[in-house]
């Protein structure tokens, strides 16, 4: 099991250390090369647009879209959920995406009320305990398509989804202690 983490800017090292925990080898992704024999990759929090620019300059982001149309297992954090979703509101004008996952996200949608918040949240795929879940200026997920199902929500709003095997989380489950997320995204990889 080799998993990579896109580590073009944001939070990848703390993805690799929950990785290394599970005792799951990682790999850093930065050229299109680094896809070559991964059983997953980790498209981690951070700022979407930088991670969408970087991405193009050195050639990824057509290669990240043929992994995933090959059927290879993405997760996105916070920013990486926005570079994964079809439809994104409030983009920068001709901001690089993937558009891989049939949901419709919004950008900053916590941003007017509280740029950063802490929430325990009912996740019934990870088991009866709360998930205590870290967000950033994190997105939401307004919409999703047929074939997408809802993880997690929080004040009525869809933080988390899954479609197949492309995983979407609008928080940091690799800032906390809890590794029950990697656990889960770990299995999605073993399965495919
Ligand atoms: N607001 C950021 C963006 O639009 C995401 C924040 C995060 O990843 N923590 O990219």
């Amino acid at each position: 099991m080799k998993i990579g983490v896109l580590a073009l800017q944001g939070a990848f090292v703390e993805h690799e250390q929950m990785l290394g925990r599970l005792g799951v080898e990682t790999v850093e992704v930065r050229l299109p090369q680094d896809l070559a024999g991964l059983d997953g990759l980790i498209i981690p929090g951070g700022e979407s647009t930088t991670i969408g620019k970087v991405a193009v300059r050195w050639g990824l982001l057509e290669p990240l879209r043929e992994f995933a149309a090959d059927g290879g297992p993405l997760w996105g954090t916070c920013a990486g959920l926005i570079l994964l979703a079809r439809r994104v509101r409030d983009a920068v004008p001709g901001q690089p995406l993937l558009r891989v996952m049939d949901i419709t996200v919004r950008r900053n949608a916590f941003g007017r009320q509280v740029d950063s918040f802490e929430a325990d949240l009912e996740v019934p795929a990870l088991g009866e305990r709360p998930f205590h879940a870290v967000f950033i200026r994190a997105p939401v997920i307004e919409e999703v398509g047929e074939g997408v199902e809802g993880v997690a929500r929080v004040d009525g709003e869809t933080v988390a989804a899954r479609q197949g095997r492309l995983l979407a989380t609008a928080f940091h489950p690799e800032l906390t202690a809890d590794e029950r997320f990697h656990r889960y995204f770990v299995d999605l990889c073993a399965a495919r």
